[in-house]
């Protein structure tokens, strides 16, 4: 099977999601992630002026079957302090998931919340309830819910918590989860010297089959940081052989690996930055699979 990797790409301007799927191949790119608008703020165009017919023809023809869409990070279902925040967050993820099932999209990732100062309990009961809400409705998308840096008061750090929130959630066939190797090292998971000790803490609490995604990234912080600086693949306290094991592991073999790597300052004039995507799929590509362990039984 071919590697299933991409990075994640804007959308914008007149050509839309067209200009998503575009910028996907420009990178070499056999999938993508694309956050409908921009990641900081809510504003969205209407489906109508997505372009989502001439970006479903580009997939079809450049071989392109599937990609995912993220959820803008401002949202945060996990407040129990601000109801406009809640609701903001309910009312927005609704209309993510129409929006993503238009456009094909069958995984919407989303970082779980940050609790603010009320605790992970009350932070995760707020999360169930809005999920909960939010899949009263049928839609032909899923929530994949993100692993978490651990960074102020984010909750989704360890797969006890997300687990946790899987057991909230009346509807939890439509829960995945989407791992992020930078924010799994910030956490204190240690990927550099035990993913396979990951994949099976993983799989007794979730099971392995969850994992809809995952976010490749170097780290800029220490193993347990609580952090989240990512950092260009090989240029953190990752390295490059940490992260080609995780992408080429057998058991994510029909997972989207997607980069969210940091641009890069230009060599000829370093107010402008650079995507460093098609260099690094090139890398992953050329480098091919280490060799595995046999899994244990
Ligand atoms: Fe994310
Ligand atoms: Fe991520
Ligand atoms: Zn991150």
């Amino acid at each position: 099977m071919d590697l299933k990797i991409g990075s994640h790409v804007g959308m914008s301007g007149k050509d839309m999601f067209a200009g998503s799927v575009k910028e996907a191949l420009s990178y070499g790119a056999n999938t993508f992630m694309v956050y409908t608008g921009a990641p900081q703020n809510t504003r969205r165009k209407s489906i109508e002026e997505l372009n989502i017919e001439e970006a479903k023809r580009l997939m079809a023809d450049n071989g392109i079957e599937e990609f995912i869409v993220h959820a803008p990070y401002i949202i945060n279902l996990a407040n129990a302090v601000k109801p406009e925040t809640y609701e903001l967050a309910v009312d927005f993820l609704r209309t993510e998931l129409v929006r993503s099932a238009a456009m094909g999209a069958k995984i919407l990732v989303l970082h779980p919340g940050s609790h603010v100062g009320e605790g992970v309990q009350t932070g995760i009961k707020k999360i169930c309830e809005g999920l909960n809400t939010v899949f009263e409705e049928d839609q032909h998308c899923m929530v994949a819910l993100e692993t978490m840096a651990g960074k102020g008061s984010e909750v989704g750090a360890t797969f006890e918590e997300l687990a946790a929130i899987y057991d909230g959630v009346a509807r939890n066939d439509r829960l995945r989860v989407c791992l992020d190797t930078c924010h799994l090292n910030d956490a204190g998971y240690d990927v550099v010297h035990d993913f396979e000790g990951i994949l099976k803490r993983f799989d007794s609490l979730l099971g392995i089959d969850q994992i809809a995604a995952v976010h490749i990234n170097d780290s800029k912080n220490p193993l347990g940081a609580h952090k989240d600086r990512h950092a260009n693949l090989g240029q953190g306290e990752l390295g490059f052989e940490a992260i080609r094991y995780v992408v080429y592991h057998p058991a994510l073999a029909a997972v989207p690996k997607i980069l969210e790597t940091p641009w890069i300052a230009s060599e000829t004039d370093p107010k402008v930055t650079l995507p460093p995507y098609r260099e690094e799929i090139e890398r992953l590509k050329n480098a091919g699979a280490p060799d595995y362990p046999t899994q244990p039984a």
